[in-house]
């Protein structure tokens, strides 16, 4: 009986360990498989746009109510190159470019987020 209820433990202990296991391989499929994105959304009072990830261009915003910000697409990566918001959080992010990565700007109400068209790939 005992040596019954100790092998049922050590089952337990499988799928626990198992399920762990599981979870740390999705964890790091989710993590390594974030891919580059394609294009980004840059929402502000003004409205929503999207760009291009692979297009350099620089996209002022300054005519809505909050305030002034320069984003810069550069080599594959965004970035907030200059804002009139004090406290500069946004241009201190660094350049991102995976998807799902963002860069938001809240005192003047600005996001960037990084998205993925997610259907066929294009080969760099
Ligand atoms: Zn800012």
């Amino acid at each position: 009986m005992r040596s019954d209820d100790f092998l049922k433990w050590k089952k337990a202990d499988l799928y626990i360990i198992a399920a762990m296991l599981c979870f740390a391989a999705i964890a790091v499929l989710l993590v390594k498989g974030r891919k580059t994105g394609d294009y980004i959304v840059v929402e502000s009072t003004d409205g929503k746009q999207e760009y291009m990830l692979d297009e350099d261009r620089e996209i002022i915003i300054d005519n809505t109510e909050h305030g002034y910000n320069k984003i810069i697409i550069s080599d594959g990566y965004v970035r907030m190159e200059e804002a009139d918001c004090p406290n500069q959080l946004c241009v201190k992010h660094k350049p991102v470019k995976l998807n799902g990565e963002s860069i938001v700007c809240l005192p003047n109400k600005v996001y960037v987020t990084v998205v993925s068209k997610n259907k066929k790939e294009t080969d760099n």
